[in-house]
């Protein structure tokens, strides 16, 4: 399977995906961990990323979208993968049907985990206490949140056009939320 996984900063989109990729079988392809990758050993990539990751501002589209080519072509993506965090702009989806076409292979599903606003902003202060990241300072997380419903939320009117969009609940336990999630896409836990 193809998928993509969207939702707000703090929807948990990171804790689902590695379950889904899990039960499913396939790749979980999360941006933001290889840019935070990148950034703790220092590559050229990171100190390109560190700087708009810090300030809640999206990389750039290029160094990007690079990025997720390289990460595509690699072998173990041949059986399908789980894109988390992926494409966010409309120039993203763009590139990655650009990808994808090539192999005659499209996105089948693309999830939503739906959750409101003051939650998540709880869940993202929590995080912050908790691991220290560098990008979940109170105004940062209020950025972050700007740029996702700027430049992000409008892509899955688009997926919806293309009837691939299958909104879920991302309220409530982890393990009730994935279940949700495997049940939309008909898999089994
Ligand atoms: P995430 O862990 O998915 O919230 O991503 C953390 C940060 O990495 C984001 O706030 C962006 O700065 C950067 N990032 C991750 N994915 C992308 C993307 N598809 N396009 C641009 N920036 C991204």
């Amino acid at each position: 399977m193809r998928l993509v996984i969207m939702g707000p900063p703090g929807a948990g989109k990171g804790t689902q995906a590695v379950v889904i990729a899990e039960a499913i079988g396939v790749p979980h392809i999360s941006t933001g961990d290889i840019f935070r990758a990148n950034v703790s050993a220092g590559t050229p990539l990171g100190v390109q990323a560190k700087a708009f990751m810090d300030a809640g501002e999206y990389v750039p589209d290029d160094v990007t979208n690079a990025m997720v080519r390289d990460r595509l072509a690699e072998a173990d993506c041949g059986g399908g993968f789980l894109l988390d965090g992926y494409p966010r702009t409309l120039e993203q989806v763009g590139e990655l049907d650009s990808m994808l076409s090539s192999a005659e292979v499209g996105v089948e599903k693309v999830i939503e985990l739906t959750v409101d606003v003051d939650e998540v902003v709880n869940r993202l202060m929590g995080r912050s206490a908790e691991q220290g990241r560098s990008d979940d300072g109170e105004d940062v997380i209020r950025r972050r949140l700007e740029v996702y419903f700027e430049s992000t939320a409008p892509l899955t009117a688009l997926y919806a056009k293309r009837g691939l969009l299958v909104q879920v609940s991302g309220m409530g336990v982890v393990e009730d939320v994935s279940g949700r999630v495997l049940a939309a896409l008909g898999v089994t836990p």
